[in-house]
């Protein structure tokens, strides 16, 4: 059936990979199903709704050209070295091409145990499952890169995490899943040969045309710094915090990928974390860059052998590099922090106002993206009383309003062209935590309504849409506690 596979990956030397099948599971049935991305991918949707097609979906058959494997990796997991990791409860299917040219991997994860499993039992829960798709789903519509969800599929079968759960197998699709674990893993073996001809892959399958004077190492690493530094920037305006940003969940793409113990901020808070297992606050959201950072010296590390054949020289060309991306992800967030002002330009202290009205969200704890969304709308002229009501110092807001409006006056064009560009870049809607867990309690019981309604809304979050208000408000005091759980 249907899928035109074309592979890659499983064809790289043994060592990279471990021939295995998805386990079958007991009765499968489909509760999602991205049919925009079908059709990218040049999948036929009435096929993938079928018996057959969910069958695929669930790892019950396996499609024609289908090689499934399960990727080797490593990875510095809360700062620490794990010589192996691997896709524990993942399964590549197999590489498509799609009708714009792209290639992408086709994989199913919580597929059942492979060799890289240890204790695990290769599964998810329809909890997290759907939860990547609507996370993932909505960074795609925000513009940000990332990973996909083509299908979410219920198991029939459970799993047991706290307490017993519905199982389910999301189908994820990603330009690859090559991260700088993968790197580590061979590092660390000292296998120089497998290090260069996953470089040569990564090269050619992301970055074909990164300049390679100084060699195809140095080109993968420069290519890679700057897709994180860019990624990282983006989360961080926006407000999204990733929660688990070890090695092995560092893509070499520059997606956004393993959507587990990830949110959106509600209330402004930078050292906020989500994740029951950060205690340390490790990665919390002011403290991604220097995560970013920290992962990339890991990255360089075991790229080293393949820069210059003498430690030395390696690690001072490498050094080098690293010094330069602090000022390099800065420039990447500025950026970013002002165009969600609507301002051009770094000049006449835009950056200051940026920092002040920063920090006097944090100390009244306003919420983020409602903050960001009424200023835009504040900047075609309507008044600040919609902005100001955030904060419990109205009046200490509108004396920074006041300076922004006049910054805001010398830009290019009209009040209301600068008010659309504004909402252009701020999100009327993010996948919002208290919505996302009341669709997920939803489809457990049964009804997929409040998820599909909620992926209608996000595949549209720059879009005022007044019917689905409820869904743009921030949570109330009750759910302000609101944590997720790395038992994915
Ligand atoms: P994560 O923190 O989700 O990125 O996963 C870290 C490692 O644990 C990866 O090697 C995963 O494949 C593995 N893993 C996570 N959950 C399971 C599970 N339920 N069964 C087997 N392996 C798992
Ligand atoms: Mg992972």
């Amino acid at each position: 059936m249907l899928f035109r596979f074309d592979n890659t990956y499983a064809r790289l030397p043994e060592r990279f990979c471990a021939r295995v099948l998805p386990t079958p599971v007991a009765a499968p049935s489909l509760l999602a199903l991205n049919r925009g991305l079908a059709g990218e991918l040049g999948l036929p949707a009435e096929q993938l709704t079928s018996p057959e097609g969910v069958a695929v979906l669930a790892g019950n058959r396996i499609p024609e050209g289908a090689e499934p494997v399960a990727c080797a990796y490593a990875g510095h997991q809360f700062g620490v070295f794990v010589p192996q990791l691997g896709d524990g409860r993942a399964i590549l299917l197999g590489e498509i091409v799609g009708g714009d040219g792209r290639r992408r991997d086709v994989q199913l994860k919580g597929s059942g145990r492979t060799p890289f499993s240890r204790d695990g039992d290769g599964r998810a829960a329809v909890g997290p499952v759907l939860r990547e798709y609507l996370v993932g789903e909505t960074m795609h519509a925000l513009g940000v890169p990332t990973t996909r969800a083509l299908a979410a599929v219920r198991t029939g079968e459970e799993v047991f995490r706290q307490g017993p759960l519905p199982g389910a197998v999301l189908t994820r699709v990603a330009s690859s899943h090559i991260r700088v674990g993968t790197f580590e893993y061979f590092a660390a073996r000292g296998d120089r040969e497998a290090l260069s001809r996953l470089v040569a892959f990564a090269l050619e399958r992301h970055y074909p045309d990164a300049p390679r004077r100084e060699g195809a190492a140095l080109a993968l690493f420069d290519a890679v710094a700057g897709a994180q530094a860019d990624l990282v920037a983006r989360w961080l305006a926006l407000g999204f915090v990733h929660g688990v940003m070890n090695t092995d969940n560092m893509a070499v793409s520059g997606e956004t990928i393993d959507y587990g113990p990830c949110a959106f901020l509600d209330a402004y808070d930078p050292l906020r974390t989500f994740s029951s297992i950060d205690r340390g606050g490790r990665y919390a959201f002011a403290r991604q860059p220097d995560a970013a950072l920290w992962n990339l010296a890991r990255f360089a590390e075991a790229l080293a052998a393949l820069v210059d054949a003498d430690p030395a020289r390696a690690d001072g060309i490498l050094n080098e590099r690293l010094a330069a991306l602090p000022a390099r992800l800065a420039a990447a967030y500025e950026a970013e922090i002002l165009r969600k002002l609507g301002l051009g330009s770094p000049d006449d202290g835009a950056l200051e106002l940026a920092r002040e009205l920063l920090e006097r969200m944090a100390a009244d704890r306003v919420d983020y993206t409602l903050c960001f969304r009424r200023l835009s709308a504040a900047a075609a002229g309507a008044g600040d009383s919609e902005v100001a009501d955030l904060f419990h110092s109205p009046a200490q807001f509108r004396k920074w309003a006041g300076r922004w409006h006049r910054r805001l006056s010398g830009e290019p064009g009209t009040p209301a062209e600068h008010a659309a560009r504004m909402c252009r870049v701020n999100p009327a809607f993010i996948p919002r935590n208290h919505r996302v867990e009341q669709a997920i309690a939803a489809a457990e019981a049964g009804d997929m309504g409040p998820f599909e309604r909620l992926s209608r809304v996000l595949a549209r979050p720059y879009d005022d849409q007044p019917e689905a208000s409820d869904l743009a408000e921030p949570p109330g005091p009750e759910q302000w506690s609101y944590r997720t759980f790395c038992g994915t």
